[in-house]
């Protein structure tokens, strides 16, 4: 019989210790100064490729993993350095994992690469599904795609909005809907190819937090792109159609895509983790060192059970995590929304944590000369994007009960 463990084995604590590195020796020193800037951070992200970390061959490694750790155990350490840099570090990798679902061999093959290019010719990759009028409702979604029989080409127009690396990727992943009747059923994903005409960035976003990271607005105006160019291949989609249609398998398509979402959460939970953690640490040191009334303020235990129910929380969220990324890599199905269960927890509790640090901070943790300011505005996100709170207590709802909750 094996025995059961929650330590981590001398691969994942090599790479926690190695990207931990990177965060506290290049990432957490530059925190400060892009986030003030609201620029995307270039040159951090050179210094990431130039030892490995932002490429093709390290998210691939990591995707891999059959424990499913590698991913969380990055994350976490790599958002503990700071949040915006983080996202502008694994934003094209969540860009690549949309191809990667939907994608032939070959696609993935010809266009992942592409989008993480190599150390002094740094190439990005976005992720567009959002539109101004359908977030949450991804079934309201207005962008068109149609097909150009004559030249075997696709016609995008539409207009995506708050999307990571929008306007300056070389790649963009677009989705749309290829038969507006079937609503999500009739939606389908593309690459743009670098360079294409017809695709623009419309407005950039100034943020409340991550603002390291690049959102924006991609206009499509009669964009054109090679049939190649559809996820998957136009005989797959023709089929997905055609089921659709006759009513038969009903559903089959947005669980599909139910099913990938469970399985890509779990990192975006590692992230607001690492947040959190990070929060948690300038609070618990401050308030060993801050005195007041002749002692140290964590003496008190209205400041102490504070500090006891942030780690409790951090921990909590850290083992939903890691249990939902270990079933995505056994293949397991999500029963309970066990990936939603773990990006639910994860997102709220790096609000409560970072709050709660800026608390004990007092007057200190409100100024921007200690980071628990910024890490509690990087920290909100974690509750809207990637699906809102709301959004997972639907999804988990759902799942447990059967039941049709709106
Ligand atoms: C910084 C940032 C980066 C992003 N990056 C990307 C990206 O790379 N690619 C991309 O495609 N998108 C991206 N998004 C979009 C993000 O996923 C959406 O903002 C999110 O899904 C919510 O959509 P919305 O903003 O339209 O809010 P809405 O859907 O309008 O929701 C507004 C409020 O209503 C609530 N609500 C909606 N429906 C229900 C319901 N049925 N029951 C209960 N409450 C409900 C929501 O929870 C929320 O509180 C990003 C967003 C931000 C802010």
């Amino acid at each position: 019989m094996t025995t059961p463990s929650f330590d981590l084995g001398p691969d994942h604590l090599d790479l926690r210790a190695w990207v931990h590195d990177f965060a506290a020796d290049v990432v957490r020193p530059a925190a400060s100064e892009w986030d003030e800037k609201e620029e995307f951070p270039w040159p951090v992200l050179e210094e990431a490729a130039a030892i490995g970390l932002y490429s093709l061959d390290f998210f691939a490694t990591q995707s891999f993993d059959e424990t499913g750790l590698g991913i969380p155990v990055t994350m976490e350490e790599l958002f503990w350095g700071d949040a915006g840099i983080g996202l502008a570090i694994v934003g094209t990798a969540l860009a690549a994992a949309g191809v990667s679902s939907h994608g032939t061999p070959e696609q993935v093959g010809e266009w992942v690469p592409q989008m993480f290019g190599s150390p002094g010719d740094l190439k990005l990759g976005a992720f567009c599904s959002s539109e101004p009028d359908a977030g949450s409702d991804v079934g309201a979604m207005r962008t068109r795609a149609t097909y150009d029989e004559a030249t075997d080409e696709w016609v995008l127009n539409g207009t995506k909005t708050w999307a990571t690396n929008g306007g300056i990727a070389d790649i963009h992943v677009v989705t749309a809907v290829v038969d507006p009747d079937l609503r999500t059923r009739g939606q389908a994903s593309f690459v743009v190819p670098p360079g294409t005409r017809g695709l623009s960035q419309g407005q950039k976003f100034h943020k409340h937090g991550i603002r390291a990271s690049h959102t924006a607005e991609v206009v499509l105006d009669q964009c054109r792109v090679p049939g190649s160019c559809l996820l998957g291949g136009k005989e797959k989609l023709d089929a997905r159609l055609a089921r659709a249609r006759e009513g038969a398998r009903a559903g089959a398509g947005s669980n599909a895509s139910m099913a990938t979402f469970e399985r890509t959460r779990p990192a975006v939970g590692a992230q607001a983790i690492g947040i959190a953690r990070a929060a948690y640490e300038v609070a618990l040191d401050y308030a060993k060192t801050r005195e007041q009334f002749g002692k140290a303020i964590i003496e008190n235990q209205a400041i102490a059970f504070a500090l006891a129910d942030m780690k409790v929380s951090i921990d909590a969220s850290r083992l939903l995590v890691w249990r939902a990324a270990w079933m995505a890599s056994q293949g397991k199905t999500f029963d309970s929304a066990e990936g939603s269960m773990s990006k639910l927890f994860a997102g709220e509790t790096a609000v409560k944590v970072t709050t709660q640090a800026m608390q004990i901070l007092g007057g200190n943790g409100f100024t921007r000369e200690y980071p628990v300011e910024r890490m509690s505005r990087d920290a909100k996100i974690y509750t809207i994007f990637e699906g809102t709170s709301e959004i997972q207590r639907l999804v988990i709802a759902r799942a447990i009960s059967g039941a049709p909750i709106r």
